[in-house]
Formats: structure tokens, sequence, C-alpha cells
């Protein structure tokens, strides 16, 4: 058994952090297995070496241990690299120069019936499908995969998942996921940005893999996107490894702790001297 815990060093880890990082180590720990720790910093416009200092300390302080070195994203370009061109060359992807702008116009337009929203916002219309994929995979582009076609290659049987822990509507147990509600609810997400060469899905499936990651633990946000983890296993001839999605840590209010919301900050509640016992209390939940 191998989990990771794999943060973005953008900001302070908060209570909900903490909370994922430990129900990992626990769930580690209980099975004799290994908690790995991720940087996922692809994103270096916000990505700071201050915050992946404080990620440590922090982790540290909760109790946690890890193998080193530890695997830092903004050092795997060419494992991504690969996995983009692979699908690239299989005709999946398609270059896109839609503006966040021109895709909420193009969704503007009455379709009651389909969901506008999927795992990363706004359902994309499809404007750009027709552009041409042959030649050389175009650098400095926004990719995305055409999910019809990708579904399209997938065996039946490869679009599934074991859930241990719960989805948003409770999903728990196998999960099969339909083609058709991948093209209508999911659509033709982005795996490589422009400013980053590669993507959240992208990177996270191709990590995960190396890492051989056996179950995912974190947080229920999550849980909508791994459908378009699963497609990118199936595509890419990965292993599919357990999920476990967990309830998220909320405010008083009943609010999702924000990465802002600096109050919240594992760092905050140290320096203001409470013990690790006491921040645990804050993220137990009697009802489990
Ligand atoms: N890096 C992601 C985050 O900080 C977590 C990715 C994952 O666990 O799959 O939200």
């Amino acid at each position: 058994m191998r989990t990771r815990f794999a943060p973005s060093p953008t900001g302070p880890l908060h209570l909900g952090h903490g909370f994922s990082a430990c129900t990992a180590a626990a769930m580690a720990e209980a099975a004799g297995g290994t908690l790995l720790l991720r940087i996922e910093d692809i994103d270096q416009s916000r990505a700071r070496p201050e915050w992946e200092a404080l990620i440590a300390e922090d982790l540290t302080w909760l109790g946690l241990s890890w193998p080193r070195p530890v695997m830092r994203q903004s050092e795997r370009q060419t494992a991504y690299d690969a996995a983009l061109d692979q699908l690239w060359a299989e005709g999946l992807l398609y270059p896109c120069t839609c503006t966040r702008r021109d895709i909420a116009e193009a969704t503007r337009a009455p379709q009651e019936d389909t969901p506008l929203l999927g795992p990363d916002g706004l359902i994309y219309p499809g404007t750009c499908r027709g552009r041409d994929r042959s030649g050389p995979r175009p650098k400095e582009a926004v990719l995305r995969l055409d999910m019809t076609a990708a579904v399209a290659r997938c065996a039946p049987d490869a679009l599934r998942f074991v859930e241990t822990g719960a989805g948003l509507a409770g999903e728990h147990g196998e999960i099969t996921l339909s083609p058709s509600g991948l093209v209508e609810r999911v659509g033709d997400v982005v795996l490589c940005r422009r400013d980053m060469a590669t993507s959240y899905h992208l990177s996270v499936v191709v990590d995960d893999a190396a890492q051989d990651i056996t179950h995912v633990v974190r947080g229920r946000d999550l849980f909508e996107a791994t459908a378009i983890h699963v497609v990118l296993q199936a595509l890419l001839g990965l292993p599919v490894p357990i999920y476990h999605h967990h309830r998220l840590i909320r405010d008083a209010a009943g609010k999702r702790l924000a990465k802002r919301d600096d109050a919240r900050a594992l760092a905050a509640y140290r320096a203001a001297g409470l013990s690790v016992a006491e921040v645990r209390a804050l993220w137990s939940d009697p009802q489990g």
C-alpha cells in the first residue's frame, strides 16, 4: 500500500490539508504501507520555496514522516511531455485558442438539458475541435482532450474505479463511468496549459503511476476529477489506484476552508500555542 499527500506550495497548509495528510498517514500505517509527499508545483507563477518549507515543517509537527527525496512536479516535464506526445500522436488532443470569455459566450446558448459545469468549470463547447491535429505537437499551446474520441479508444471495462471513501453524492464501491456521461458532463478538458506546459490532471495521473501509488487519499472536492484521471489512465496504459475521497473540513458557518483562509493555517494554530491533539480535535467529527 502506497499513498501520497500532494499539496501545491502556493500558500500555508490549513486544517483541511492537515486532516487530509493525517488521514492518508493513518491509512498507510494501518496497512503497513508508505506515505509519500509530492510537491505539486506546476504553477510556477504561484509556487514558492518558502511555502514548500512550511509544508514540511507543518507535516513534521503533525508527527508525519515520508521518504526522501520528495518528488517535485516542476522537475517532471520530460514525463509529462512523453504522455502528451503519446496522446497527440493518437489524435486525441487538439489545440485551443478560446479565451474564458469565448467559452462563456459560446455556452450561453440555450441548452437546457445539458449541464454547463463539469469538474473544471464550464464544459467546453467544442469550438476548436476541428483544428488541425497533424504534424508535431504544437508547443506553447493549450491542448484539449477530445473526450468523444478518448472514450471511444478506451476498453469499456477500463472506465471504472473503486471508491473506498465517498463522492459528493455518497458514491462508494465499484464506480462505472459512462462514456456518454464523460462526453456530456466532463467534456474536452485542458491537458496542457500554455503557462505550464502540462495540467493538474495530466501530471497527477503520470506521477501517481510513476510513484506506484496504490491508494489515492484526498478531499471529496476532487471526486469529480477522478473520472478524468481514470480516462487518462486507460489511454496511457497506467494502473488505476484505489480512490478514497474523504470529507471536507468546513468552518463554523459550513464554508469549505480555502487556501487563503490564513486564520485556519496550521502554522497559525501552532504559533498560537495549540498542541497537535488540540488541532486534531478541531477536525474530528463526532458524526464520523
Ligand atoms: N495538488 C492538489 C491540491 O493541492 C491535490 C491533488 C491530489 O491529491 O490529487 O489540491
